[in-house]
């Protein structure tokens, strides 16, 4: 039998629920049972696919080809379990569905309304992954926050849910926030017990209340909550800020969470073996030496938009005994040589990662032919690849203006193209979505890197290498090193004369765990430390 936590937000927003369900998704796998996490988002868009990476952050892409949003990477990071579209749904998803239903005639004319019909779709998505995965427990977070007239049908089902699984397979978590006022010297419980208030007038009594707050949780309002909000107070779990989100499960397990959870899951309770990710934490907080990535993209001043690319950074550096500084670089102040010299110098290794539109490409440019003349380092992911492909064209191929379709669909070599099957298909629909095979080079750096000859990542690009050129790139020392065999694409390419530029057509971020980093990550930053480690920089002229 599925057993079934539900996590609500209280208070504000923004206090970290999809760390403290990532958590807890660990604190229970750690414990022997299987565990799978799934997210609710109250918005109308389908998914985060088409949205502005400025309103929410990096789309997240599952192996199955899934634009969900960055919470499922911290599950997947955590919990180190690979899910699926099933993870993920957005209100929108549910009225689509409800509403195709409705035109097809599936309500044989009765009136569709709220409850029960947007209830049960939404009933029926959170039992979803049970069936598909067997799972011991689902952890389901609710997004928004408490109160928001969008979130309500959720709730709603989530309360109904009780009825039809049984209270002793389901628990909720309010997670809310306990300011501190300075000058009172004291944590302000009402907001929350106003939350929980709200909750139960929902018909929700949370069975455990998890208060995110700047200092630790005194006795007093401990007592003061447990009272007013009803919960036991070994089930109010504080979670005080941390250094790393990777240490929230460490503090959360210790604060009880997994004892509590099972209580209320009448699960009986078992030893955590949470003894690997605890070195894993202290190896973080004890680096040895320190290198400087500059990341180079176009929406650098939200750090989310670029989530996955910087934990990989960071699960790299963790393995090379490594600090990871990332140097924030907006590829739009990358105007010319001179200033992208300028600019880049002090950094160890350069990532360009995945990004759309013409913006900032140019200095992306730059920044690829900074690295290669300079032999610094460079991991080019998806259009990071692209770029590389480009300026190797304009400037070792000597084709002027190359470059690919998408910024100019009249240049004169469109190294990067559409293949031909997909001209002329409109926006949303045609990308290339999930995890696709890809066979390596024998003896080359990914070969070497993976330790095996063939791989599967995730994608999320409409753009390809153009295999028109492949020999003129081959010819001058660009390799082509990771082909997908079954639509003849090029997957990877390397620069042989260099110590490390590689590029991408995938994206390997979505894969890296911190406690197995990626491989191409791992050796990214391995080479980053080599180059912190040499003397003398050559000189960026071409
Ligand atoms: N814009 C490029 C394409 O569509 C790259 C996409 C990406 O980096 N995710 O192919």
């Amino acid at each position: 039998m599925t057993k079934y936590v539900f996590i609500t937000g209280g208070v504000v927003s923004s206090l970290g629920k999809g760390i403290a369900a990532a958590s807890l998704g660990l604190i229970l796998k750690s414990r022997g049972l299987k565990v799978v996490n799934q997210k609710f988002d109250p918005y109308l868009n389908i998914d985060p696919g088409t949205m502005n990476p400025y309103q929410h952050g990096e789309v997240f892409v599952t192996d199955d080809g899934a634009e969900t949003d960055l919470d499922l990477g911290h599950y997947e990071r955590f919990t180190d379990e690979n899910l699926s579209r099933s993870s993920n749904t957005t209100a929108g998803r549910v009225y689509l569905s409800i509403l195709n239903r409705e035109r097809e005639g599936g309500y044989h004319g009765g009136t569709v309304q709220v409850i029960p019909n947007v209830t049960d779709e939404i009933r029926r998505r959170i039992l979803l992954p049970a069936e598909e995965t067997g799972a011991d427990v689902i952890i389901t977070e609710i997004g928004g926050t408490v109160g928001d007239i969008e979130s309500l049908p959720f709730i709603e089902a989530i309360r109904q849910i009780r009825r039809e699984v049984g209270s002793q397979n389901c628990a909720y978590i309010h997670l809310t926030l306990l300011p501190y006022l300075k000058t009172a010297q004291e944590l302000k419980s009402k907001p929350t017990q106003h939350s929980v208030k709200e909750l139960q007038g929902l018909g929700i009594q949370p069975d455990i209340i998890m208060v995110r707050s700047e200092v630790p949780v005194d006795a007093g309002t401990r007592a003061k909550l447990s009272l007013f909000c009803d919960v036991d107070p070994s089930s109010i779990i504080q979670n005080v800020n941390a250094k790393s989100i990777y240490e929230i499960p460490l503090i959360m397990e210790r604060e009880g969470l997994g004892k509590a959870v099972c209580k209320a899951l009448q699960i009986e309770d078992r030893p955590s073996h949470l003894e690997d990710w605890a070195l894993m934490v202290d190896k973080l907080y004890h680096p040895a030496k320190k290198v400087k990535i500059a990341l180079v993209g176009k929406y650098v001043k939200l750090h989310d938009a670029y989530l996955s690319v910087v934990e990989s950074l960071l699960h790299g550096g963790i393995y090379n005994s490594a600090e990871v500084s990332i140097d924030w670089v907006d590829a739009e102040a990358l105007t010319n040589r001179e200033k992208t010299a300028g600019r880049l110098e002090s950094a160890d290794g350069i990532i360009v990662p995945g990004g759309f539109g013409n913006r900032g490409v140019e200095g992306m440019v730059f920044a690829a032919e900074f690295a290669r003349t300079r032999r610094v380092p460079y991991f080019g992911i998806c259009l990071g690849m692209q770029i590389q492909v480009i300026e190797f064209a304009r400037n070792v191929l000597k084709m002027a203006d190359a470059d690919s379709t998408e910024i100019n669909k009249d240049t004169p070599f469109p190294v990067i193209d559409l293949m031909p099957d997909q001209n002329g298909v409109i926006l949303g629909g045609t990308l290339r979505l999930g995890k696709y095979e890809c066979t390596l080079s024998s003896g080359s750096l990914a070969e070497k890197s993976y330790g095996e000859g063939t791989v599967w990542e995730r994608h999320r690009h409409r753009y390809e290498f153009n295999n028109a050129y492949r020999e003129n790139f081959d010819a001058a020392g660009l390799k082509l090193t990771g082909i997908n065999r079954e639509r003849d694409l090029v997957e990877i390419v390397e620069l042989q004369s260099h110590p490390w530029m590689l590029g991408v057509q995938f994206h390997p971020e979505f894969k890296s765990r911190p406690n197995r980093p990626h491989p191409l990550f791992r050796e990214f930053i391995r080479s980053a430390v080599e180059y912190s480690d040499a003397s003398g920089r050559g000189n960026f002229n071409s």
